[in-house]
C-alpha cells in the first residue's frame, strides 16, 4: 500500500513593496490565505521587488509587519527561509535570466527599439489603463539590421505571441478566452534598462516555488493569458487561478493609493485586527454581519460560492 501524502495546495502572496498595504491589497491577501488554510495548505510570501526605484526594503519590512499585525502569516518566505529561498525578487535575477536563454533559444523572444513616443505615433492605447497593443515594428528585423540599430539604443525583449486563443478556467471569473495577439500583441520580457518584466518574473517563480493556486485582484486577470503562454514555453504547468473583484469605498470608487486613510498605518491605530478582518470578509460576503471575528472561524467559514460576485464595497463608517 503506498504511504505518500498528496502535496498540500500552495498559495502565495506576491506584493510590490512600493508604498504601505492598503485595504484592497489585504482583502486580496486575506482571500489568498483563506483559500489555501480552508484546504490544509501553505502559504509562500514573496516579495516583488524588481523595479529599485519603486521598492525598497522598508516598505517591504513595513508590508510584513502589516501582514503579521493581521495574522496572516506564511509558511514560506522571508523569516521563514526554506527550500525555495530567496523570496525577493531583486535576489532572483539568475532564475530569470536562465529563463530567458531557454526562451532565446527557442527564437521565442526578439529585441525591439521601439520607444514609448514610437508606439504613441503608431498606435492607440487600450481603454482606460494606458498600455498598448505593440504593432509588431521590430518582430521581423534581420539579424544584420538589429544589429545595426543596437548601435545607438538598447533594445528591450519581447516574446513573439502566438496568434491562437488562450482558454482558461478561473475558480472564480469561469471560463476566460483571450486571444494575446490581438490584444497585446507581442509582449516584454526584459526592458530596455536590463530589468527583467513583470510576467516573466511572476511564471518563473511560481512555477519553481510549487506554487499551485494564484489568487489575486482582477486587474491582473488580463495579464494572465500572457503568463500562461510564457509557462507552456518554460515547461511548466499552469496553477489554478483565481481573480477576485476590487475593494471600493463606500461609493462605489475604486481604492487608490491617495486613500490614506485605508492604509494599515492609520488602521491599525483605530481599529484591532479582529475588526479590520470582520469587515473585510463581511464586504467579500463570507460574514453576514459586520463585526470582529478571528482566522479561525472565517477559515471554518471560507467557501469561493460565497464570496461576492460584484465588486466588494467598503462599509461607510471606515
Ligand atoms: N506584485 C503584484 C502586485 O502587488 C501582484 C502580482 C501577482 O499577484 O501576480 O500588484
Amino acid at each position: 500500500m503506498s504511504t505518500s501524502q498528496p502535496t498540500p495546495v500552495c498559495g502565495r502572496f506576491a506584493p510590490s513593496p512600493s508604498g504601505r498595504m492598503h485595504l484592497g491589497n489585504l482583502c486580496c491577501a486575506l482571500l489568498a490565505w483563506l483559500s489555501v488554510r480552508s484546504q490544509n495548505g501553505e502559504m509562500l510570501l514573496r516579495i516583488e521587488d524588481l523595479d529599485p526605484d519603486r521598492c525598497t526594503r522598508e516598505k517591504a519590512e513595513l508590508l510584513m509587519d502589516d501582514l503579521f499585525w493581521l495574522g496572516l502569516t506564511w509558511d514560506e518566505g522571508p523569516g521563514h527561509e526554506r527550500t525555495h529561498a530567496p523570496y525577493y525578487q531583486s535576489a532572483r535575477r539568475e532564475l530569470y535570466e536562465s529563463a530567458l536563454s531557454e526562451l532565446r533559444a527557442k527564437n521565442d523572444v526578439y529585441p525591439c527599439f521601439c520607444t514609448r513616443a514610437e508606439l504613441h505615433a503608431v498606435s492607440a492605447p487600450h481603454a482606460g489603463d494606458g498600455t498598448f497593443r505593440y504593432p509588431g515594428l521590430c518582430r521581423n528585423l534581420t539579424p544584420a539590421e538589429a544589429e545595426e540599430k543596437s548601435r545607438t539604443r538598447r533594445p528591450s525583449l519581447r516574446f513573439r505571441a502566438p496568434e491562437d486563443t488562450v482558454t482558461f478556467e478561473d475558480l472564480y471569473c469561469g471560463p476566460q478566452n483571450i486571444n494575446v495577439q490581438s490584444t497585446f500583441g507581442d509582449f516584454i520580457v526584459r526592458r530596455s534598462d536590463g530589468l527583467f518584466g513583470y510576467q516573466l518574473a511572476v511564471v518563473v517563480d511560481d512555477a519553481l516555488t510549487g506554487v499551485d493556486e494564484v489568487v489575486r485582484g482582477r486587474d491582473i486577470l488580463s495579464a494572465t493569458p500572457r503568463q500562461i503562454y510564457l509557462l507552456r514555453e518554460l515547461g511548466y504547468p499552469a496553477p489554478r487561478y483565481c481573480h477576485i473583484p476590487l475593494l471600493t469605498d463606500a461609493q462605489g470608487r475604486r481604492l487608490a493609493k491617495r486613500d490614506r486613510d485605508l492604509d494599515l498605518s492609520a488602521l491599525s491605530r483605530r481599529y484591532t485586527p479582529q475588526r479590520l478582518l470582520g469587515m473585510l470578509a463581511h464586504a467579500a460576503g463570507l460574514l453576514e454581519e459586520d463585526r470582529a471575528a478571528d482566522l479561525e472561524e472565517l477559515t471554518a467559514l471560507f467557501d469561493w460560492s460565497n464570496v461576492r460576485r460584484d465588486d466588494l464595497r467598503l462599509p461607510s463608517w471606515l
